[in-house]
């Protein structure tokens, strides 16, 4: 009996904020080759990341777990490589399984990639150009160069993979994992030209002045123009700018970058969907594209992510799977990262480990939420001043409200507490802020402005959201911070 099972296509990039997506009604850009993807499929406009930084990202979706179970809460925190992991299952059950691209789960015996018959990945945050590679071997691997352009060697490396090493009677789930469009955004000569006499839109909130927030918003090192080195610029910083024009003008040098390099991403995303229509495979693969995270692409000022607010929260995430998605579909249900192993599991008929935190959205892929579907997800940023200087946090997003507490606290973690980096002007020390409480309206303040937590019309909805957060809080098992009493 052949094995119909469907194949898995998990296409991840780094740092791709939704806004940059033409199916997410990007007004900077136009990303063809995605839209086939949610064309074809369903779109979400309501996945969030639970802690928005890479490496827990990352771990949240292998392991079916929050970061405070998994272990790995910053970006100093490997993942030990013996947790079970949604490869290691499919793998067991009888899957072929590969990785290709951006890992940044630690490296060595303890942390490289296990539960894969095949990988190569990139050391830590690897190169743009003729970067070098861990292939899979013995003691955490073995490194060699590869000449090229990242984007196009992943995806060379997946080509090559779908077209010799996989088995066409045995299904397969391929982690295509792009380190674009992560900083230092060096994009390829190809596409060097791309916007260079355009002047690209500017975010509405630009030129944000962080007046009625928490402090957090106005201490963050990560301000376009302001906070950015000459590697992130391509040029050195111009003298005797104020701080509005210097944002405008960082804004253009960074953006068109960032899009120059998603653009390689695209076409290259282009080249694996060609190969999966010209093989027959499209009809019985489910294709996912998904970033680990947002980012801030001039919202705020800023670039970089970590903060709770939606446009670093937010994740990209859209599917295709024709035998049983509808094409061009739409989601408004609240989903997570940890949700997304419950799902390949679910897909392929593997059962869902108790342990795993996360739950499959398989039932809104056929168009039915089940009446008992979240209505809110909890939040947690760990690490604190450290990089771009900002503050611990965690929250509560419902459909209608956001409620922050920063705590501004490491907590012991590892990397946290440390001199923040990224820039060179001076900023305030977050250790000697008093944690501090923030509510936004996200019906009435989409961009998350002003803090309505002292406001008297809103004491009902901040007493409901606080306990609302500790009892999810409480549900996933994580601790509340100390100073946070009722
Ligand atoms: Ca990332």
């Amino acid at each position: 009996m052949p094995d119909d099972r469907p194949n898995i296509l998990f296409i991840m990039s780094d740092d791709h904020a939704a806004h940059a997506m033409s199916c997410y009604g990007s007004r900077i850009n136009r990303t063809p080759n995605l839209d086939r993807i949610a064309d074809g499929g369903m779109r979400f406009n309501h996945c969030y990341c639970t802690n928005s930084i890479c490496t827990p990202s990352r771990a949240a979706i292998l392991a079916g777990t929050y970061n405070h179970v998994n272990g790995v809460t910053t970006l100093a925190t490997p993942m030990d490589n013996s947790l079970p992991t949604f490869p290691k299952m499919l793998r067991e059950a009888g899957y072929r399984t590969a990785l290709f691209g951006k890992w940044h789960l630690g490296q060595g015996a303890a942390h490289c990639p296990t539960g894969f018959d095949d990988w190569a990945v990139l050391p830590g945050q690897g190169y743009y150009h003729n970067p070098t590679f861990i292939f899979k071997g013995p003691d955490g691997g073995t490194r060699r160069t590869v000449p090229g352009y990242v984007t196009d060697i992943i995806t060379d490396m997946c080509l090559d993979w779908l077209r010799h090493s996989r088995d066409p009677d045995t299904p397969f789930c391929l982690c295509y994992h792009h380190k674009a469009p992560h900083r230092p955004w060096y994009p390829d000569e190809k596409h060097a030209h791309l916007f260079l006499n355009e002047t690209v839109p500017e975010p509405d909130t630009l030129l944000d002045d962080y007046a009625d927030r928490a402090a957090a918003a106005g201490a963050a090192a990560m301000r376009v123009g302001v906070d950015m080195t000459p590697t992130d610029l391509k040029c050195e910083m111009p003298d005797a700018m104020d701080e509005a024009d210097r944002r405008r003008w960082g804004y253009q040098r960074y953006i068109k970058d960032y899009l120059r390099v998603v653009q390689s991403v695209d076409d290259n995303v282009g080249r694996i969907l060609d190969f999966l229509d010209a093989q027959g495979l499209a009809d019985n693969t489910l294709v996912i594209y998904t970033s680990d995270q947002g980012f801030f692409l001039g919202d705020h000022g800023w670039y970089d992510k970590r903060f709770m607010y939606e446009e670093s929260l937010k994740m990209p995430f859209i599917l295709r799977y024709p035998r049983e998605v509808q094409a061009g579909s739409v989601n408004n249900d609240i989903v997570l990262n940890v949700d997304f192993p419950a799902l390949f599991l679910d897909l392929a008929g593997v059962p869902i480990p108790g342990h795993f935190q996360g739950r499959s959205f398989w039932p809104l892929l056929q168009g039915s939420t089940p009446p008992d579907w979240r209505q809110a997800m909890y939040y947690r940023y760990w690490m604190n001043q450290t990089d771009h200087n900002v503050g611990a946090h965690y929250g509560i997003r419902t459909h209608a409200h956001k409620l922050i507490y920063y705590y501004y606290d490491g907590c012991g973690q590892r990397g946290t507490d440390g001199r923040h980096c990224g820039g060179t002007r001076p900023v305030p020390s977050l250790a000697d802020l008093e944690p501090e409480w923030e509510l936004f309206d996200l019906e009435k303040d989409p961009y998350e402005l002003k803090n309505v937590v002292n406001d008297p019309a809103y004491a009902g909805v901040a007493a409901e959201l606080k306990d609302a957060l500790h009892r999810l809080q409480a549900d996933v098992g994580d601790t509340r911070y100390a100073r946070d009493a009722d």
